[in-house]
This record gives C-alpha cells, sequence and structure tokens, in this order.
C-alpha cells in the first residue's frame, strides 16, 4: 500500500552490493551506483585499540604512523586476520550509506556482499554477523570469483564453460563456471601486494635502496608490465641509500620492473594452468573458444593479458572495469535477489 511513509523509508531501505577485498572495498547502492571505493585499510591506535580512521584516510597514514598507531589491512591474505576490526570497518561502509539501523526490519536494506574464496565458515558469520549489526535485513555472502564473473557479463549460467582470473591486492582467484556452479577453482596468496614486495627487494637489491610499499606500487602502477611493452617506460625511485642513510632518487626502467615481478607473475601463471589441466576437456574447448576474463587490479598492470595468452595459448582480455566487476557483480544479484530468493536461503538460514 502507497504511504507517505513507506515512500520516505523507501529511499533509505535500497539493497547495497559490497565487495570486501582485501585491497579495496566498494559499495554500491540499487538504483544509485557506486557510491564508495575506498582502501580496505583501518588505522587503530595500537595501546587504547582505539580506532583513528578508516578507508582512504586511514591508508594516507601507511608507512607514516608513529609507533603507537597502526594501519591494519584486515583481509590482506583473503583471510580475516582481525575480526573487530573487520567488523568495524564494514559497519563504517555500511553507515555511510545507509545510517538508519534502528528503522523496522521491513525497510531495512538487503545486502549482498563478495568475499574472498579463502574465509573460513567462521568469518563467513563474522561479515554475516558485522552485516547484521550495521542494520541489515538480510545478508546473502557471494564468492568473490562468481561475483567477478557476473559483473564481467560471463554466461555462468549457461551450459558453455567460462573462466574469470580475478588477480587483486592479497589473492589472486581463478574459477571456471558452467550451469551456474564453480567447476575448478583456484585461490593462491599472491598478487599485487606481492608485487609490491619484490619491487621492494629489488631496488634494495640492486641499488641498495630502501623503498617504501607506496612508492613500490606507484613504480608498479605506472611502469609495470607483464610482457615487453612496445616502448619500454622509465620513472624515478625514491627512497633512502641503505649504505650513505641519504635520501636518493634513480631513474628505473619498465625493463627492470618486469624483472623485479618475474617471480609472482610466475606462481600465477603456474597456478593458471593447473586450473585449466583440471578443467574437463569439453569445458577447455569452450574457453579456447571464448577465451578467459581477467578481473581486479591486476589485470590493470601492463600487457597482462598479452602475458597469459602466451602462456596458456588461449585468448586472455581485461573484463570492462576491472577494479569494479565484484561490485557490479554483487549489484546484479541484487537485481535478481527477489528471484533468487526461491532457489537460494540468505546465510542467516545456516545458522
Ligand atoms: P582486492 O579485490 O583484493 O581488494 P583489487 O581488485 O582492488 O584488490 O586490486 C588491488 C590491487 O591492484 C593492488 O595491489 C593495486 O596495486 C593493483 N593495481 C591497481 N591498479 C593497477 C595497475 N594499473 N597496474 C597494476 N596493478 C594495479
Ligand atoms: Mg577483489
Amino acid at each position: 500500500m502507497f504511504s507517505p511513509l513507506n515512500s520516505i523509508l523507501g529511499i533509505f531501505s535500497r539493497d547495497i552490493g559490497i565487495d570486501l577485498g582485501t585491497a579495496n572495498t566498494l559499495v554500491l547502492v540499487r538504483g544509485v551506483g557506486i557510491v564508495i571505493n575506498e582502501p580496505s585499510v583501518v588505522a587503530v591506535e595500537k595501546r587504547a585499540k582505539r580506532v583513528l580512521a578508516i578507508g582512504a584516510e586511514a591508508k594516507q597514514m601507511v608507512g607514516r604512523t608513529p609507533a603507537d598507531i597502526v594501519a591494519i589491512r584486515p583481509l590482506r591474505d583473503g583471510v580475516i586476520s582481525d575480526f573487530d576490526v573487520t567488523e568495524k570497518m564494514l559497519e563504517y561502509f555500511i553507515t555511510k550509506v545507509h545510517d538508519q539501523a534502528l528503522l523496522p526490519i521491513p525497510h531495512r536494506p538487503r545486502i549482498v556482499i563478495g568475499i574472498p574464496s579463502g574465509v573460513t565458515e567462521v568469518e563467513k558469520r563474522a561479515v554475516h554477523d558485522a552485516a547484521m549489526n550495521a542494520g541489515a535485513r538480510e545478508v546473502f555472502l557471494i564468492e568473490e570469483p562468481m561475483a567477478a564473473a557476473i559483473g564481467s557479463g560471463l554466461p555462468i549460467t549457461e551450459s558453455i564453460g567460462s573462466m574469470i582470473v580475478d588477480i587483486g591486492g592479497g589473492t589472486t582467484e581463478m574459477a571456471v563456471f558452467s550451469l551456474g556452479g564453480i567447476v575448478v577453482s583456484r585461490s593462491i596468496r599472491v598478487a599485487g601486494d606481492e608485487m609490491d614486495e619484490e619491487i621492494i627487494r629489488y631496488a634494495r637489491e640492486k641499488y641498495n635502496v630502501l623503498i617504501g610499499e607506496r612508492m613500490a606500487e606507484e613504480l608498479k602502477v605506472s611502469i609495470g608490465s607483464a610482457f615487453p611493452l612496445t616502448e619500454e617506460k622509465t620513472q624515478m625511485l625514491r627512497g633512502r641509500n641503505l649504505i650513505t642513510g641519504l635520501p636518493t632518487e634513480i631513474e628505473v626502467s619498465s625493463v627492470e620492473i618486469r624483472e623485479a615481478l618475474a617471480n609472482p607473475l610466475d606462481q600465477i601463471i603456474d597456478a593458471l594452468k593447473t586450473t585449466i589441466d583440471e578443467t574437463p576437456p569439453e569445458l577447455v574447448s569452450d574457453l579456447m573458444q571464448y577465451g578467459i576474463a581477467l578481473a581486479g587490479g591486476g589485470a590493470l598492470l601492463g600487457n597482462i593479458a598479452a602475458r597469459l595468452s602466451q602462456e596458456t595459448k588461449m585468448r586472455c582480455y581485461v573484463s570492462e572495469d576491472p577494479l569494479t566487476c565484484v561490485v557490479r557483480g554483487a549489484g546484479q544479484v541484487l537485481e535478481e535477489l527477489d528471484t533468487l530468493h526461491k532457489i537460494i536461503t540468505p546465510t542467516r538460514g545456516r545458522r
């Protein structure tokens, strides 16, 4: 029934999709679009265990914090290292778009959350409860590769095989789909963070220069690549010389950064080959025909599609807007929640 009160409350009870990533959290409001895109970082005062900042503001503090303040990435390895911090972060992002935890239950939003496929049942419960506490009416958890595949527009419910490789910050997740299910999947703790660490190691070993995580990431994003570039690039690397102790600047080339990234890339390629090996032949032939989609921030690494195509002998391509695939996939699930509701039970039912 139409009532003015209902229509006002309706504005506040739009369903929400969340990508709870190891590096970035994105929030989408049904009918509106992506409203939050911030690092999954929480700055905590160690002694008092008090949260000082969350998201972009907290990431600014990484590597710059006084001894008593730590910047935590609670999902860094694709598992939840700190329940309390994860809960605070999730609550913060949800209430930022929906500050109505005390609405009558029918007016609270339903929330679909994409979580790394490595998290345990206990961790899933923690995420579920945190979202309920933040004011959800119902919470649906979806594995990130599934959400990424939906967001990439893969025909996962059809009888043809399709495949996604999602290279995030802490984890690379890959999965082959057919008839709405995951046929083969794999998750490894090698992705963007590991690449940054390798760049730090390279700078130290080759130039005796200590650089921070942010400098390393900047080098990776601006000149990193997985395959020779038509025009190789250079960039200044700034850090501290470990012998003199003085700040220093060195011009490094994309060829050097590629050398630094060789090891994590090899590990991703190995996992990909193994996953393809385990895929039933009929589905492999579908992959040969339709290709393999790449999502996540790592899909933006220079020439990564060319490299993976060469290694797998299959056409690998970067999905449109790879950083938002998971949250857009969660958004698509929201659109179908009314129909889905009949076949999947909310996680609440599994207690
Ligand atoms: P997650 O889903 O784990 O939160 P994302 O999909 O948001 O991760 O990807 C974050 C990772 O992608 C970070 O390691 C970041 O450095 C990396 N990244 C972002 N843009 C680029 C780029 N242009 N080239 C290479 N790596 C990138
Ligand atoms: Mg992700």
